[in-house]
């Protein structure tokens, strides 16, 4: 994450109750040393944390808000604050290694350089290893005096309990579609579809509004037109994997899967949250075949998170002559 704007990071909208319930634990000096920001990606919880240690690390807040004026507020404008840590696995890795996190533990034992708090933000916790983990408790059993540690997931079931409950945990839930439209549309330019992106974006605003930023609609509306052709026998499995070679495999099964639960949900509570065209495709084909579908994707998003690397044309053309099997079935 970048941490050099050129304005103090303000709360989202929706995170009002989340904000009002921590600043009355800071305001009655009872805030815990560790914090478990959990919710699903793409609401903001990386935000929230930003604007969370600007606003306790400013020398003059004023109604809730870091000032944006003061020497503390000079620094975390720079992105330069010597007593913020932001932990994250480093470029390409999946994993927070051992290291850093030893390296944050270090940090969080030392005096504060300004004085003040030093805060810790470890982003996303769950992708601690074992090792890590282990060297993160023993600064969550014996805190030093004004340190905060923020741990945000996506994911809490797979931090290791001794890390849960160590922590206080703050639920971050998708807002409603009310909230994240009212706010996406202060954002974009007047001719976008809002709708359509919050709803590829599976309700998440960030995500909706990173998508817009990296024309990842279109993407999207491509995947789906392709998908089309391919369950309708417009093009063959072989001719479309090479073709999505240039998307990432990651985000073509995110999509699958989407799409597929979408499609599957629907038709359990007889609901339609999808296009007319998905909607005939799947009257063509019994429940349990959509199961299966989804089953295989998930598995080899699963392994592919587990960090495997399968040679990605042949992982992705399985998948596809397993769609159209499934499709015509
Ligand atoms: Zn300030």
């Amino acid at each position: 994450m970048d941490h050099a704007e050129s304005a103090i990071t303000i709360k989202l909208p929706w995170q009002e109750q989340q904000w009002q319930r921590i600043d009355d634990l800071f305001q009655n000096k009872k805030l815990p040393h560790a914090l478990l920001l959990a919710g699903p990606n793409g609401v903001g919880k990386q935000r929230f944390a930003l604007a969370l240690a600007q606003y306790f690390m400013c020398e003059s807040p004023s109604q809730g808000m870091a000032c944006g004026q003061c020497r503390q507020c000079g620094f975390n404008l720079a992105g330069t604050h010597p007593d913020l840590k932001w932990v994250a696995p480093e470029e390409k890795a999946r994993q927070i290694k051992i290291d850093q996190v030893r390296g944050l533990v270090e940090a969080l034992g030392q005096t504060a350089q300004q004085g003040g708090y030093k805060i810790c933000v470890l982003s996303p916790a769950e992708a601690m290893n074992i090792n890590s983990a282990n060297a993160l408790l023993k600064s969550l059993e014996e805190p030093t005096a004004n340190t905060l540690l923020l741990l945000l997931t996506d994911a809490p079931s797979q931090l290791l309990p001794t890390i849960r409950s160590r922590c206080q945990t703050v639920n971050f839930p998708l807002p409603s579609a009310e909230q994240s439209l009212a706010w996406l549309n202060t954002l974009v330019p007047s001719h976008t579809s809002v709708d359509e992106l919050l709803y590829e974006a599976a309700g998440r605003p960030l995500a909706a509004l990173e998508l817009l930023e990296n024309e990842g609609l279109e993407r999207l509306q491509q995947l789906n037109k392709d998908y089309l052709a391919l369950v309708s026998g417009r093009i063959s499995a072989l001719s479309l994997a090479e073709k999505w070679l240039d998307h990432e495999l990651g985000d073509i099964l995110a999509w699958l899967s989407r799409q597929l639960s979408r499609l599957i949900s629907g038709r359990v509570a007889g609901t339609a949250d999808i296009s007319d065209a998905w909607q005939q495709l799947a009257a063509k084909t019994e429940p349990q075949n959509l199961f299966k579908l989804l089953d295989s994707v998930n598995q080899l998003t699963n392994s592919l998170n587990r960090g495997a690397n399968p040679n990605r044309q042949l992982a992705l053309e399985e998948l596809l002559l397993e769609s159209c099997e499934k499709f015509y079935n």
